[in-house]
């Protein structure tokens, strides 16, 4: 391959949205994926008739991949049909109690006081303060570069007030202020998992989370959630990038300070003006970038950081139809704190997880044959730690995942003798596939207080022209967010390219 403008390695979300904005600016530019396909943690398997989306199955944000497809001059709906669901989703208490969670105010009212009346009336005005957390925060830390220069300009012209955007309290304890019940503080407490993070550390900046959902919707992609990694690797193939897959990235070639393109694994080089890794940030740091040009990740500061939690799903195709479940459902543990302490601080699988059940031929017959579902569940697992990596998943999959559909019964839910399809994705296989640190699912953890200002920066600070965008880097986890961080890489990549 000729010398190329940027090297991007990893065709995750946040590598393919850099590949076509940076593409688009005429740029030469070159994708290496080490997989056979394209989208990185969001992934598809086809089995028996059944298609499975192995990663997100909730788009939020949509405007979002909107202004990523045009800032390439094309039309999102060209390339992906998007619809909102509704119900957002079906929660399920062990006390017996459901909840349809609606966009719409006044229904998400209507079901919030089966639950609790007071929190009911307390709702307005919950959203309401998460909202103006949204408008207090979104420009510089979501949608902003948090470069030094951009953050300074930010906090000039709009100076950040602690107090409004909550960041004292933990989300739990805010969600706590407003809701008496505690089946309605575990909803809301919920919002943590979005980004791998623990409502009872999280600080309660975190609440523009659920504000996001409940304005801005909760979205399904017709053929499933993975036509987004499809329809995004079009685009930056069409914008003019070259895309190469089962092509693995041994080392980021850096020479006196500066990063100069990659080495590919079966010995090849290519030579790039810049280089960015879509690939988890300490993972690159660990694997990717030569230990001698290392300084802001060696092998101490890594062990420090704490990683986001991480899944373990189950996919199973089901040759019945529930006719009690929705697209989205939760079924609630009875002690979530217990559940987070698991996760968090003893590091190991929750034994009363709650579980999330995702079942995309609700509202899509392409995805299951006539008369059945394909059912996708999930559970927070934690990061992987020194007990629980190695082997440990694989031994341990086959009684967890028996522990928690026997979970499911006691919610009334018996497929075990309807299965025809089944696979487990441990946190293990999120590691060994993807180069998820530690499994992580959303890359860093947002436990702490300033987790926004320690998130790794796109730009590194150590290596000239090197530069991260995904899910462990600037502004974090997630497919808008990924998206944001690769589209700001492209930004940053091309004025730096541009200023010799
Ligand atoms: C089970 C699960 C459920 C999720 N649910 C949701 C959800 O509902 N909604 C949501 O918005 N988000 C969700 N997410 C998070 C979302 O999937 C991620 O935040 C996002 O997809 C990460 O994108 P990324 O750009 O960081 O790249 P990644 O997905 O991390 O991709 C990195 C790519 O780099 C490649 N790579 C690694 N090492 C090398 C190498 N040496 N050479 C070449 N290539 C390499 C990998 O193969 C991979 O393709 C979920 C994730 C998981 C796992």
């Amino acid at each position: 391959m000729a010398d190329l403008d940027a090297a991007i390695i990893g065709a995750g979300i946040g590598g393919l949205a850099a590949a076509a904005q940076l593409a688009r600016r005429g740029f030469t530019v070159g994708v290496f994926e080490q997989n056979l396909l394209v989208g990185g943690k969001m992934n598809r398997v086809t089995a028996a008739g059944y298609q499975f989306d192995t990663g997100p199955s909730l788009l939020t944000m949509p405007h979002v991949l909107a202004a990523h497809f045009a800032a390439c001059g094309r039309r999102l709906e060209d390339y992906l049909t998007i619809t909102p669901l509704q119900p957002l989703c079906r929660y399920f208490w062990p006390d017996g109690a459901t909840l349809d969670a609606a966009s719409d105010m006044t229904k998400m009212q209507a079901g919030l006081a089966l639950l609790n009346e007071d929190d009911a009336a307390a709702y307005p005005r919950f959203i309401a303060h998460a909202q103006q957390i949204y408008q207090r925060t979104a420009k510089t830390f979501i949608y902003g570069s948090l470069e030094p220069a951009d953050l300074l300009r930010a906090l000039l012209r709009a100076p950040l007030d602690p107090l409004r955007i909550d960041p004292f309290r933990t989300m739990h304890q805010a969600v706590s202020g407003y809701f008496q019940d505690t089946r309605v503080r575990q909803l809301f407490d919920r919002y943590a998992t979005y980004n791998g993070s623990s409502p009872y550390q999280a600080p309660a900046t975190l609440c523009v989370i659920p504000y996001v959902e409940y304005s801005f919707g909760g979205w399904y992609v017709a053929g499933g959630i993975y036509q987004i990694a499809r329809s995004m690797a079009t685009l930056a193939e069409e914008m003019g990038a070259e895309i190469c897959t089962n092509t693995a990235v041994d080392e980021v070639m850096v020479v006196q300070g500066r990063a100069r393109g990659v080495r590919l694994a079966d010995g090849r080089r290519v030579r790039a003006r810049a280089t960015l890794s879509n690939v988890d940030v300490l993972h690159s740091y660990s694997h990717l970038v030569p230990a001698a040009a290392q300084r802001a990740y060696n092998a101490r500061r890594l062990a420090h950081v704490e990683p986001s939690c991480s899944g373990f799903v189950i996919l199973l195709g089901v040759r019945r139809k529930i006719e009690q479940l929705a697209h989205h459902n939760i079924f609630f543990s009875r002690d979530y704190h217990a559940e987070f302490a698991a996760i968090f601080a003893q590091r190991r699988p929750a034994q009363q997880p709650t579980i999330y059940v995702a079942i995309t031929s609700k509202s899509d017959p392409t995805q299951a044959p006539p008369g059945c579902e394909n059912i996708f569940i999930l559970v927070n697992a934690p990061y992987l730690s020194d007990e629980t990596a190695g082997d440990w998943w694989d031994e341990y999959k086959q009684a967890y995942r028996d522990l928690i559909l026997a979970r499911l019964r006691e919610f009334g839910l018996d497929f075990t003798s309807d299965i025809e399809y089944e696979q487990m994705i441990t946190p293990m296989d999120l590691q060994r596939r993807y180069g998820a640190w530690r499994g992580a699912i959303y890359g860093l953890s947002s436990n702490a207080r300033l987790a926004a200002f320690m998130r790794p920066p796109i730009r590194a600070r150590d290596i000239k022209r090197l530069y991260f965008a995904g899910g462990s880097a600037h502004p974090g986890g997630g497919v808008p967010l990924v998206t944001l961080s690769g589209g700001l890489a492209a930004q940053m990549i091309a004025v730096d390219l541009r200023h010799r």
